[in-house]
């Protein structure tokens, strides 16, 4: 496993109840661990979702993402993290909803992925097909989004993710 900084580098005080935390290993990596509460930190990847919106001439709905983002002014496909207790193939729908503005009916998984674009902030990705409820509508850009647009996989605009690129990759040549 490649290194990565961890969030809890640096911490050295109990979030439970202040006392000085110490490091314990289990499953062999040292853990923030709390000797007067019994608290212990468990950091694990985040969890993304994303939405394969496909038309019936095979291009895909992306989105470009807005400033102040990771990789703003660069396109990909609506998603973003599962929230706590929210299922995952909701938050695909949701967040189709939000950055496109459109609803959708997800699908099978097209691809499961770790990202690592952000060291500091590593992901696990999970991209659904997904069809439009309404084929007629008209996609809108909202929340984290400045455009959307259809483009054919094999001719895709700058791409934030690598992740994307290696999908779009795999749906161009068929
Ligand atoms: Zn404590």
């Amino acid at each position: 496993m490649p290194f990565h900084a961890r969030p809890d580098d640096d911490w050295i005080a109990c979030p439970r109840c202040r006392a000085p935390l110490v490091r314990v290993a289990r499953s062999g990596i040292p853990r923030p661990s709390c000797p007067a509460c019994g608290f212990t930190f468990f950091v694990n990847p985040g969890v993304g979702a994303a939405s394969v919106i496909r038309d019936a001439g095979g291009c895909v709905l992306l989105v470009q993402r807005a400033p102040g983002q990771f990789g703003a002014g660069k396109w990909c496909f609506p998603c973003g993290f599962v929230e706590w207790g929210e299922d995952v193939r909701a938050a695909a729908a949701r967040e189709a909803r939000e950055e496109a503005g459109v609803d959708v009916v997800i699908g099978d998984p097209v691809q499961v992925a770790s990202n690592f674009h952000e060291p500091e902030k590593p992901t696990v990705g999970i991209w659904f097909a997904a069809t439009l409820a309404d084929p007629g509508v008209r996609p809108v850009p909202g929340d984290d989004a400045v455009a959307v647009g259809w483009f054919d996989p094999a001719a895709p605009p700058p791409l934030a993710f690598p992740t994307d690129a290696d999908l779009l990759g795999r749906l161009a040549r068929g």
